[in-house]
């Protein structure tokens, strides 16, 4: 699945860097352009994307990051901070999650991975981080902003940048549009209301995390994903089989058109430990081992087309 990806103005000094493919790793951005400075909505995963995403807002005239604002801590819109001169804001679950990962050598992803360049790939802490609902950003020029945390859904730490004015949202991995979530880290009940408290924003236009720009269908779509998900394990639970094969008889239905479908392995893993009363936050148990299943999985519906 495909779409019109690049720089795209949404509005007077509101940018959106779109991947057009949206697959594992290949994320968007955000920037907010101001008179003095930008702040950048998320990195890219390694430094050859990074300079892509920092060139194509230099040829727009648009003024170098003096902030950068983290949606979540996932390296596909976290690494490369580093890259940029200026301070790094996130919520304070975001900020702890990064501090817990700063060991984490990118280069494991290569065995799961094995073309994608992890070049420029690495965690650096945040500057600072916001403990309360929401912070507001006055960058001088730039559309007013606040950054809001809306709980644990995609990650303990998601937050939204949010523009009332232009009636955008910029929402991080809480929305993947045409391409599956991946519930991981994810707390999918509170995903769910997360999706309900955007739906219910006064706002036309949501870029997601992975995904075209969408409207407010995009949001309800990742939505019904994530009911569909915990419908299907309730259904499949108890049946005492392997991962993979309950994960094979997940019906996907329209979903099984949208990018990584095979995400349907971690995702049901996480929807059966939720389930069974596991706490948020909880890690998945074997995740090499989810990982080598999802593999399988893909597999499985290559054979079967
Ligand atoms: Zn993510």
């Amino acid at each position: 699945m495909k779409w019109r990806g690049g720089f795209t103005r949404l509005a007077e000094g509101v940018y959106a860097y779109i991947d057009p493919e949206g697959t594992w790793f290949k994320s968007n951005s955000g920037l907010l352009a101001g008179d003095e400075y930008s702040a950048l909505i998320d990195t890219q995963y390694n430094a050859v994307r990074m300079q892509r995403l920092l060139a194509a807002a230099g040829e727009r005239g648009v003024k170098e990051p003096r902030l950068v604002l983290l949606t979540h801590h996932h390296g596909d819109h976290a690494w490369t901070t580093h890259m940029v001169d200026a301070a790094v804001l996130a919520h304070e679950s975001t900020a702890r999650m990064i501090e817990s990962m700063l060991g984490l050598d990118p280069s494991m992803y290569k065995a799961l991975f094995p073309d994608l360049d992890f070049t420029g790939a690495r965690y650096r802490v945040p500057d600072a981080a916001f403990t309360g609902e929401k912070l507001v950003l006055r960058a001088p020029g730039a559309p007013r902003a606040e950054f809001i945390h809306v709980g644990h859904g995609h990650t303990p730490g998601d937050s939204i940048v949010y523009l009332p004015g232009e009636k955008i949202v910029f929402t991080g991995d809480l929305v993947f549009y045409r391409v599956t979530p991946l519930a991981i880290d994810a707390h999918i009940s509170g995903w769910i209301e997360a999706l309900e408290k955007l739906l219910d924003m006064d706002a036309e236009t949501y870029v997601p995390g992975h995904g075209p720009v969408t409207g407010k269908e995009g949001v309800r779509e990742a939505k019904e994903y994530l009911e569909l998900v915990l419908k299907e394990a309730e259904r499949i639970a108890g049946s005492g089989e392997d991962l993979l094969e309950m994960a094979k008889k997940v019906r996907l239905g329209r979903f099984a058109e949208w990018g990584d479908p095979e995400r349907i392995v971690p995702n049901l893993e996480r929807a059966l430990m939720e389930l069974s009363g596991a706490p948020p936050g909880q890690p998945l148990p074997n995740i090499m081992e989810t990982a080598m299943k999802m593999i399988q999985y893909k597999r499985w519906l290559q054979r079967s087309g």
